[in-house]
């Protein structure tokens, strides 16, 4: 069977908040500088900086951001949390509550298709894992 090729290339969900958020999010992956690391216990590091318990969490690194992502959550999940710190990115932040609730909202409304470019953008900015990646600043 012959594959159809859509016109522009546009994946859509049916819904235009969803499709407009998820194009900003496409536009985000595309120009920033984003490097994702996956670290084992992300909720003992949240606590330690006093944030809310949390699977990811996304800071600044010289012109670019850093994700981190708990290695324990499954495949989709990690996928789920880069689109949560992504959110974090492009509403510049605005608070753990109202990011989660758009994440919940948007997460259930994207279209499976949507959710596959997410996560093929989560599988090219992963970075290699290295035994000591996880820990930097603190030590001399
Ligand atoms: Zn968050």
């Amino acid at each position: 069977m012959k594959r159809k090729r859509k016109k522009k290339n546009v994946v859509t969900s049916g819904d235009a908040v969803v499709d407009w958020i998820f194009a900003a999010t496409c536009e985000v992956l595309n120009n920033g500088d984003i490097q994702i690391v996956i670290v084992r216990r992300m909720e003992k590091r949240t606590k330690l900086v006093g944030r809310l318990n949390d699977n990811g969490d996304c800071c600044h690194k010289f012109d670019g951001y850093c994700i981190h992502i708990e290695k324990s959550l499954s495949e989709r999940g990690k996928w789920r949390i880069f689109f949560h710190e992504i959110l974090h990115i492009l509403l510049e932040n605005n608070g753990e509550k109202l990011i989660k609730e758009g994440e919940d909202l948007l997460w259930a409304r994207m279209s499976e298709e949507q959710k596959q470019i997410i996560a093929s953008y989560f599988k090219k900015l992963l970075r290699p894992s290295r035994k000591s990646s996880t820990k930097s600043g603190q030590k001399k």
